[in-house]
Parts: structure tokens; sequence; C-alpha cells
């Protein structure tokens, strides 16, 4: 029998119980099986909770007052932790967290891909999970006629003004300020996103954790930067590290951080960094895996699945700057990488050079329109490895997929749902899933990376 009228209603206080956490790590109680989700509250937990919103299958609360306290509760350890929303689940145990994270790819597996039977393994996890992050994206702005850099307050686009973060790494954590006084030093104006005025937008910096190489691209909504000479040459005296500063040019009304056009200010337009035994240069515009610690494993486990023997032909499609390409290169006779950032490409060229790697080869398009005319010309893979963004590989992709008939598919992702979802329609055409594993990319956030093994039937 359905429900005719939700049993709460706004701003109304009610004692409410915490039986589950949903995927973004809020606590969730149910009255008479309608679920109300409230943040920070855990499983096990009593609390009194305000009714913020009303829906009818479900609610949103505040938690006003907690009756007792989880053995996985802990004192975040960031003090705008309530506030920003960088993290979701600093007031979890690692420990729980690394279960939460299992728990939402079990959750997937069951209700999007209908596989409830597919092993997912332990979230393999970090020794320390803090201080990991080698990119950072800060937004510039002002408040009280001072410059602020810090992540957005949840749900608005409210600067906090912070002077460190817990999971940055430490080198990032200081330029970050450092740019930042410099830019109030010297007077330049910080962009505003209302008036669309102003000068500069973001502080991006990444940082090579093996080499200490580290990258500062400045994202400007002008094409002049007042002060330049002053500004470049106070930021190299920041820090050691510093090989490099770039000028990124971003002069619309978005919320995309880098706009098309960059050109280097000093120094070099590349940072290297080192995976195992590979070296790679990145430059401003290509992805690279933000957790050095957790992309070695992550890394490890792709080639694992892949089964490798020396003789096999690999496609890795959305190879970024071919990191796991050159992997997967040295254990396969032949190696094609495919990914849409031009820069990207240029990169992993130049990176299987650096490497002397010479059966891998790159190049620059779709993967979903790249794959097919692969078919078209008879490349017929062994294995493919898929690593696409959040919203998952294109049907067109895996129908090329499908086509080519690899007896092995290694599926990466960080986003279980649209993994879950791809999943069911790869299993529907022969592609059974053998296993997943989870790996712990983001520590404090909801997010998690996986892993997935599937095989032909
Ligand atoms: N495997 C790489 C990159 C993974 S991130 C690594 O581990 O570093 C996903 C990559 O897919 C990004 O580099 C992004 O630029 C690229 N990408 C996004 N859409 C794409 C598409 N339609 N075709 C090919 N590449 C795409």
């Amino acid at each position: 029998m359905g429900k005719t009228s939700a049993p709460v209603k706004k701003n109304e206080y009610i004692d409410l119980t915490f039986s589950d956490l949903t995927h973004e790590g809020e606590g969730v109680g149910k009255l008479d099986g309608y679920p109300i989700f409230v943040p920070y509250g855990l499983p096990g937990e009593s609390a009194k909770v305000k009714v913020i919103k009303v829906k009818k299958n479900l609610a949103f609360g505040k938690l006003i007052e907690r009756y007792d306290t989880s053995e996985h509760r802990i004192e975040p350890p960031c003090d705008v932790f309530y506030k920003c929303g960088g993290c979701q689940i600093q007031h979890m145990t690692y420990e729980r967290q690394l279960t939460m994270k299992q728990n939402q790819v079990q959750d997937v597996m069951k209700k999007i891909a209908q596989m409830p039977d597919v092993p997912v393994h332990p979230t393999i996890g970090m020794n320390e999970p803090w201080n990991y992050r080698n990119k950072v994206q800060i937004p510039v702005g002002e408040r009280d006629g001072k410059v602020i850099t810090g992540f957005y307050q949840k749900r608005t686009h409210n600067i906090i003004d912070m002077d460190t973060c817990p999971v940055q790494n430490d080198a990032n954590d200081e330029v970050v300020r450092g740019i930042r006084d410099i830019i109030d030093e010297l007077n330049i104006q910080p962009y505003n996103e209302e008036t669309h005025e102003g000068v500069i937008r973001h502080i991006v910096l990444r940082t090579g954790q093996h080499t200490n190489e580290m990258m500062v691209v400045i994202v400007t909504k002008t094409k002049d930067l007042p002060k330049q000479k002053e500004f470049i040459e106070k930021i190299k005296a920041l820090h050691p590290s510093i090989k490099g500063i770039i000028q990124n040019i971003n002069a619309d009304k978005t919320n995309v951080i880098m706009g098309d056009k960059s050109h280097s200010l000093w120094g070099n337009d590349v940072i290297i960094d080192r995976i195992h035994d590979l070296e790679f240069a990145i430059s401003a515009h290509s992805f690279y895996q933000v957790n050095p610690e957790q992309t070695e494993k992550l890394y490890d486990q792709a080639l694992k699945y892949a089964q490798l023997s020396g003789k096999e032909t690999v496609i890795d499609a959305y190879c970024g700057i071919g990191t796991i390409s050159l992997f997967l290169a040295q254990h396969a006779k032949q190696v094609y990488g495919v990914e849409v950032v031009p820069q990207a490409v240029d990169d992993a060229k130049a990176n299987a050079k650096r490497n002397h790697i010479d059966n891998a080869d790159f190049f620059v398009g779709e993967a979903e329109k790249v794959m097919p005319w692969w078919k078209a010309q008879g490349l017929n893979p062994d294995v493919i490895v898929v690593d696409p963004p959040r919203k998952g590989c294109d049907e067109k992709l895996l129908q090329a997929m499908i086509d080519m008939e690899p007896v092995r598919i290694v599926y990466v992702s960080c986003n279980p749902s649209t993994l879950a979802r791809d999943l069911r329609i790869l299993a529907d055409s022969g592609y059974e899933t053998q296993e997943i594993q989870p790996v712990d990319m983001f520590p404090q956030s909801s997010h998690v990376e996986c892993c997935a093994l599937l095989q032909k039937k």
C-alpha cells in the first residue's frame, strides 16, 4: 500500500535512530519505513533531528543533539570540516570509512547492476589517510578587504577562509598561503563571481610526490596580469620545489576551473613524477591521479587483472598521459591508448620515449569514435582497459568493446553507479564481472575508486 503523505513536516523536531549510511556518508533513520537523511549521523546513534526538507519518499534533516556516540565516531581533525564541501566523512574512523565504501559498491552491484553475487573485496586503504593530495585547485576571493583562499562552503560558492587543509600535501598547503599573501601584498584583484570582475580566479598546484617538483598555475579572468614581473619573482621565491609557473586564462562565466589557453610565465611547463619504476611528465591540462600512494595500488590491481603474458595486444581507453598504458606495455606485445585531451596525448607519447617503451602508441580522439574505427581497421585486442570519467563509458564505446571480443576487460572507475550501469550492459552481451576491488583514492571524502575484472563467457 502506497503512503499518501510523508510522516514528518518541515521544521518539525523528531527523535531518530540511524540504521544506515547513504553513499555520501549521511546517516539514514527510518520512521515507518520512510527514510530521513541526516548529515553526520552514524548507524547505531540516536539524536534529536530538525526536519529541513520533505519530499514524497524521503526527507532531509539536521542533527541537533546526539543522545549517544558510535564507536566509529571520531573528532574531525580539521577546524572547518562541518562547513567545508571538500570532505564528507572526517567524523568516521578510517576503518568505518573503508567498510562504508565497500558497502557502497556492494549496494550498486545489487541495485543497479543486479549482480548481488559478484565479490566486492574490502577497500584497500592508506597507511596514513592524510596529506595525500598532490593537486589543489583553490578559489581566490576577498573578504573585508583581505585576499582569502579556501574551498567552497557546502552547497554554496562562499569561500571559507582557511589556512590549511589536512588532506593536502604540505608543500601545496604552504604555497597556497604564500601566493594568497603575495596577491594581497601586490594588491592584485581577486575575481568576483557575482560581478564577473577582477583578475585571479584560482590557484592550481600540482606536486610530484616522488620528485617534489611543483607546478603553479594561476587562473585569471583577464589576459593581462598586473605586476606580472614582481608576482612571478615572489612566487619563485616561495618554495624550492616550484619548477614552473603557468598562466591559464578563463574569461567565461563558468564553474569550470581552467580555460583552454595556457602559457608559461616562468620555468618548465611540465613537472615530472614517478610511479613505481616509470617516470611521467605531466602538463597543466592533463589528468593525473591525485593520490600517489593509492595510484600505485590501483595500477597494480589493473595490471594483475589484465593477466598479461607478453603476447597480447591491449587497448587502454581514456588513457590520460599514458600511465596505465606504459605499465601494461611492459607486459604486453602492443598497447594502443586513446584520450580526448591533446596535451595529455602529447605527454603520453613523450612519456613512452622517456621510459624507452616502444610498443605503446597514443591517439587523440573520443574513445567512443576511435574504438569503432579501430575495429573497422581490423584491430582485435586481447585485453581492453577502460578508465572513464565519472559519467562512465559511452554506449558506443561499450558496443565497440563487445564487437572487438577481447578475452578480458579491466574497468577502472571513479564512480560506482556508472560502473554498475556499464557492467550490467556488458554482462548482457557476454562479459561476466568476476570481482571488484575498491581502492580508497580519496580518504575523508565519500568517493571511491574501483577496479573490476570482466571475463568473456
Ligand atoms: N587512465 C588515466 C586517466 C583516467 S581519467 C590515469 O589513470 O591517469 C579519464 C581520462 O579520460 C581523462 O584523461 C579525460 O581527459 C579522458 N576523457 C574524457 N572523455 C573522453 C572521451 N570521450 N574519450 C577519450 N578520453 C576521454
